[in-house]
């Protein structure tokens, strides 16, 4: 039997182990964390539960697929509940929009911003689901392992117009600026710019619109100990609270892994589903050809970070929908602060969970789960003392949510905690604290990203954000079926 072993147990490394073992590869994932699901972890403070990461599942029909490969049903594990409207947006003057499913409901948000924009809204519909055919659907799963895949792909991204900017290609179709934010700002949940991520990007609307939001009963990170269930019942074996120290080669192989405890395991293929910095520069020390990778990885541009202030608060809110965007006085100059300048303005966009609306068990009787999420720069130009600049960003961002929702906030507060760039980077291995690893520019996008195979190493292989296609869920699940082909035909 063919062996396998994972680094790292998030969304991509629970996927591809579940794809691998269920193909009959015995597979062993390596965590570092105590329990599995990476970003997605959960954390129990004075009976609230917190979802540190990911906030909505989009493409739960990706998810279900790795049940159906041992012919169970996804819905045994795991519930997931709809999240309706999927965002409301609101702007600093009380205005507001609720993005929803509802194509009719939609439509009437729309003409009441601009009735002038509902027939370019379809258009961009339509183009929304174009680059989703060509760019999730065919792209997203195929290895883009070799140039020759990138100049199959080209004629498509060039009908698609894919060098333009997602912002840019909404304002091809929309005039409000608003309504443009409204349709640009997802970009930045998978860690790009709206205003210079590829046009290809928008294919998240129709992602959204096809496939809905959802969020799984008792926080995301129960997706994620669902998984880790289905793996261990086709077979697979985990070790959790033993990270990797080193990913064993001997010459142009990986021959096994290393752990802390001193575990020492041999396989045939090795994984790496660790932050793809943390595996190259640190996991494969000894490998020269991963140490120039490496090299080259630290030139490269790195998403953004997040600053999340979680709190438990007394009261109910059915009025405030599980996902806000409190939207700022700026939008185009915030990114570039935070993309380019790498600098921490004064001025925020946050994104509100309220993951209490959706499950209420998540909090005791007569109280409510937020968490208030601001985009901030990475710990790369600007280094910022989160130790010291934490408290003060934490009280600006509450202050700012109690102006425009929960008046008497502060009061209200039963028990709280922030989650900054450092944390992600002490706690991940996140590189700079990047919060979705390498930024998806047209140029750090797939052939030009991590390979899902390393070029040098031929039995390495790489799952997860950094890898093709990109970050978010559906992406490093996506990036899993891609990885697990690889492996399992290289392992023939
Ligand atoms: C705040 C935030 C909000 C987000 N919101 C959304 C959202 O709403 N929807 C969405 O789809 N996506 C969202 N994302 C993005 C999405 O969650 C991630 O892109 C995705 O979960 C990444 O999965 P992964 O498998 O690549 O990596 P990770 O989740 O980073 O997992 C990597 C794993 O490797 C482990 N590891 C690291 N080093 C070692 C080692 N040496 N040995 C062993 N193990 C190691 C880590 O502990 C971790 O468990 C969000 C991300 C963040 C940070």
């Amino acid at each position: 039997m063919t062996r396998a072993i994972v680094v790292g147990a998030g969304f991509g490394g629970l996927a591809l182990g579940i794809r691998l073992q269920s193909a009959g590869v015995e597979t062993v994932i390596v965590e570092a964390r105590d329990a599995p699901g990476g970003c997605a972890a959960a954390r129990e403070q004075d009976g609230f539960t917190f979802g540190i990461g990911p906030t909505a599942i989009a493409d739960p029909a990706a998810l279900r697929e790795l049940w159906a490969l041992s012919g169970r049903d996804m819905a045994e594990d795991v519930t997931l509940d709809p999240v309706e409207p999927f965002w409301r947006l609101s702007w600093p003057d009380g205005d507001s929009f609720d993005l929803t499913g509802d194509d009719a409901r939609l439509v009437a948000e729309i003409a009441r911003i601009n009735p002038g924009d509902v027939a370019g809204y379809r258009d961009f519909l339509d183009y929304s689901a174009a680059v989703h055919a060509e760019g999730y659907e065919k792209l997203g799963q195929a290895a883009m392992l070799d140039l020759g895949a990138m100049a199959r792909a080209a004629p498509a991204l060039a009908k698609h117009e894919a060098w333009r900017s997602v912002h840019s290609i909404v304002a091809k179709f929309v005039k409000n600026e608003r309504l443009r934010e409204a349709l640009s700002f997802q970009t930045l949940l998978i860690g790009g710019n709206p205003m210079t991520a590829s046009a290809v990007h928008a294919l998240i609307h129709k992602l959204e619109r096809s496939g809905g939001l959802w969020f799984a009963r008792g926080g995301i990170s129960r997706m994620a100990a669902a998984m880790a269930a289905q793996f261990e019942r086709v077979g697979g074996t985990i070790r959790l609270g033993d990270p990797a120290v080193r990913i064993d080669t001997l010459g142009d192989r990986a021959t096994g892994v290393t752990t802390a405890s001193g575990w020492q395991g041999e396989a045939e293929m090795v994984a790496a589903n660790a932050d793809v910095m943390h595996a190259y520069r640190d996991l494969l020390a000894g490998s020269r050809s991963a140490q120039r990778t490496g090299a080259g990885l630290a030139r490269k541009r790195w998403s953004p970070s997040t600053f999340a202030v979680h709190f438990g608060i007394k009261g109910s809110w059915p009025g405030i929908p599980h996902h806000m965007v409190l939207f700022g006085p700026r939008y185009k100059g915030l990114l570039a602060d935070i993309f380019d300048h790498g600098v921490l303005s004064r001025d925020q966009m946050i994104f509100l969970h309220h993951p209490t609306v959706t499950d209420p068990a998540l909090a005791p009787p007569g109280h409510s789960v937020f968490a208030a999420m601001a985009p901030v720069p990475n710990l790369g130009k600007f280094p910022v003392d989160w130790a010291e600049i934490g408290p003060i960003l934490e009280k600006r961002i509450l202050d700012e949510v109690g102006r425009r929702l929960i008046p008497d906030i502060h009061e209200r507060i039963v028990t709280k905690f922030t989650v900054t760039p450092a944390d992600l980077a002490r706690d991940l291995n996140a590189h700079l604290g990047s919060a979705f690893s390498l930024e998806p520019t047209l140029t750090q996008s797939a052939w030009f990203r991590v390979h899902n195979r390393d070029p040098h190493i031929p039995n390495l292989y790489f799952v997860g954000a950094g890898t093709h296609p990109g970050a978010g869920i559906p992406g490093v699940v996506a990036g899993a079926k891609v990885t697990a082909a690889l492996m399992l035909e290289g392992g023939r």
